[in-house]
């Protein structure tokens, strides 16, 4: 096959033609990037160069054209170079590339015009191409981290650089026949042919180069963009959680404020209603006499305090599922779910204490040295109340009664249980019950005899139950504060109604306190049995005072009815010791 150099410029003209056209668009495509445009101009300026030398011999050009074309070659490298240095931000530089082009310009003009040396020109023209390749190669060698595009391209242009310095060596050292150089020191030049060839070949392999080049840019634009969104995304859910969270606690004590305490209660209660199985309890706390300690001690010193309450409540507060929040001021509140009336007095009852066992002064205090807290307590089962907001209500009504009742106190709501205690369960428990007959005909007394009773139902339920010593002595101590309240509460109707032996009465009262008492101390020391605790209750406690002592009141009480009924007392099997079953027995006077 032989190749008549004439076809081959044309050929070689197509194919640069052709890769400038898609140079061209790509920087059309890519006007944001500065690079591109100086690769199609530096492809055109190629292009020029080759049509030039195309046309030289039918239009009869000069041998300027020898000096102009050089220059154009090397122009069009020197557009490739800053292109190459501007897309990868390097600074151009302008005098090497203007020197440089000098160069060729005064070495093709001296071997055209003073000299004319065809293998010296052409030597000298293959040089500067070499030292552009070069440059390029340099360039693109500091391009950090070189992608692969950036490798291939830098192939591409060692490769031209190599041709073009063996070209070079071999014109330099070659022996010029007539018009053509022949083998010199190298035993070949290389025919004008194989240089078209390569001409074609290497800005072939640029183009693609140089067009992979913007094509691995946007990719990594792409990826920059995508990991851009990433972090702006994930900022963003920080940001969101952060909002979320702030918005769900409390600023000052770091607790559940009241909007999450609201949406906790809400669950909480429609999940009791759809599972039915467990009992929801909801404690209100409030910090006795808070005002006094505001005024007394400042308002920076009552917020920290509120803060050292917060973490007092965490302190007993430590199951999973609890929710501990800031119902609002100096009231806190705390959710208990699946956890049943003697849990939850003994949890209320263990926060009373540590609150107390803070020892935060309070001179202020009417109630105590100390900071002190009242505390309203409810447990409850779904079908017995209407939604979340009686649940509060009940607490809160529990709540004022601890307060009425001289704060520093748990009044557990026992208005559920003695509405249910028809329904407690058929387990032969020890329990007692309440006779519509034993009335004493005044609300507030009889309120307060059906929360003793269902206090000491809870007591009884615990102890025959099992439950732990620490559960029964705040059962215990409910009652002992129930009595109390209620004594007291009977006292003052007592007086008002005119009652002559009110202080003979009294008197019995503080006895009564005083055997409670005794009874509870006993207790926590391993002292006494359930049997022994039952008939205490029921004989001492229920039969003798509250219904007993209190029958020859009755008639004294506005709109008494009471037929002085005691009672129903059921005690059962387990009532009798800690350990072993007894009878079963329906009287009240029924002693073990
Ligand atoms: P009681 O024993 O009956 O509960 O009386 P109290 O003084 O605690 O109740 P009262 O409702 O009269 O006063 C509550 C006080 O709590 C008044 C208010 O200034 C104070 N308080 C509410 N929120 C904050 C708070 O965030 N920081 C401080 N320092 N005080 C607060
Ligand atoms: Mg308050
Ligand atoms: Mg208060």
């Amino acid at each position: 096959m032989t190749l008549d150099l004439r076809t081959l410029g044309f050929v070689a003209i197509l194919s640069i033609t052709l890769q400038t056209f898609a140079l061209a668009l790509q920087w059309r495509a890519n006007r944001d990037l500065s690079g591109p445009g100086w690769w199609a101009l530096g492809n055109a300026g190629i292009m020029g160069g080759l049509v030039s030398l195309y046309l030289m011999g039918p239009m009869h050009l000069g041998p300027v054209m020898f000096t102009v074309s050089g220059i154009v070659w090397t122009s069009s490298l020197a557009c490739l170079y800053q292109g190459v240095r501007r897309f990868l931000g390097q600074p151009t530089r302008q005098r090497l590339v203007v020197a440089l082009i000098l160069g060729v310009a005064v070495s093709t003009a001296l071997f055209t015009f003073v000299d004319n040396h065809v293998a010296y020109r052409r030597g000298t023209l293959a040089l500067f191409v070499t030292a552009f390749s070069l440059l390029i190669t340099l360039a693109l060698g500091r391009a950090s981290p070189p992608s692969r595009p950036t490798r291939a391209l830098m192939g591409a242009f060692v490769a031209t650089g190599a041709f073009f310095l063996l070209r070079s060596v071999a014109n330099f050292t070659s022996v010029t026949a007539g018009d053509a150089p022949t083998g010199g020191l190298l035993p070949w030049v290389l025919p004008q042919t194989v240089v078209v060839l390569a001409v074609i070949v290497l800005t072939t392999l640029w183009t693609y180069g140089l067009i992979l080049l913007v094509g691995q840019r946007r990719l990594e634009e792409q990826h920059e963009a995508k990991d851009a969104l990433k972090r702006t995304l994930g900022e963003l859910e920080i940001e969101r959680d952060h909002a979320q969270a702030t918005a769900r606690i409390d600023s000052l004590t770091q607790v559940a404020n009241r909007r999450a305490f609201d949406e906790a209660l809400r669950a909480e209660y429609y999940r009791l209603k759809r599972s039915g199985a467990h009992k929801l309890s909801l404690l209100l706390l409030d910090v006795d006499h808070f005002k006094r300690y505001n005024d007394l001690y400042g308002h920076p010193a009552g917020d920290a305090c509120l803060l050292q309450v917060a973490a007092g409540l965490r302190t007993v507060v430590k199951r999973a599922p609890d929710l501990i929040a800031r119902y609002g001021g100096e009231e806190f509140a705390v959710i208990l779910p699946d956890t049943d009336g003697a849990g939850t007095l003994a949890v209320a009852e263990r926060i009373r204490r540590a609150i107390e066992e803070l020892a935060i002064p309070h001179s202020a205090s009417a109630t105590a040295k100390v900071v002190t807290v009242s505390i309203g307590a409810v447990s409850i089962t779904a079908s017995r109340v209407s939604g979340p907001e009686s649940v509060l209500d009940l607490a809160d009504k529990a709540l004022y009664r601890a307060k009425s009742g001289g704060r520093n106190r748990v009044d557990f709501d026992h208005a559920v249980m003695a509405a249910t205690n028809s329904q407690l369960p058929a387990t032969g428990l020890a329990q007692l019950v309440w006779r519509e007959g034993a009335v004493s005909g005044n609300a507030t007394i009889d309120t307060q005899h059906k929360q003793l009773f269902a206090a000491a139902n809870e007591l009884l339920s615990a102890l025959v139950e099992g439950r732990s010593t620490e559960v029964c002595s705040a059962l215990l101590e409910v009652l002992r504060k129930g009595i109390e309240t209620h004594l007291s509460t009977e006292e003052a109707i007592l007086r008002d109604a005119g009652y002559p032996a009110t202080e003979v009465h009294a008197r019995g009262h503080e006895a009564l306190l005083a055997r409670v008492a005794e009874m509870a101390a006993e207790y926590a020391r391993d002292e006494v049995s359930i049997g022994e605790l039952f008939s205490f209750l029921a004989d001492e406690v229920v039969v003798q005072h509250l219904f007993v002592d209190d029958a020859d009141l009755f008639e004294h009480l506005a709109g008494t009815s009471a037929d002085g009924a005691p009672p129903h007392l059921t005690r059962s099997p387990a009532a009798d010791s800690k350990t072993s079953p007894g009878r079963r027995c329906e009287t009240p006077n029924c002693s073990p």
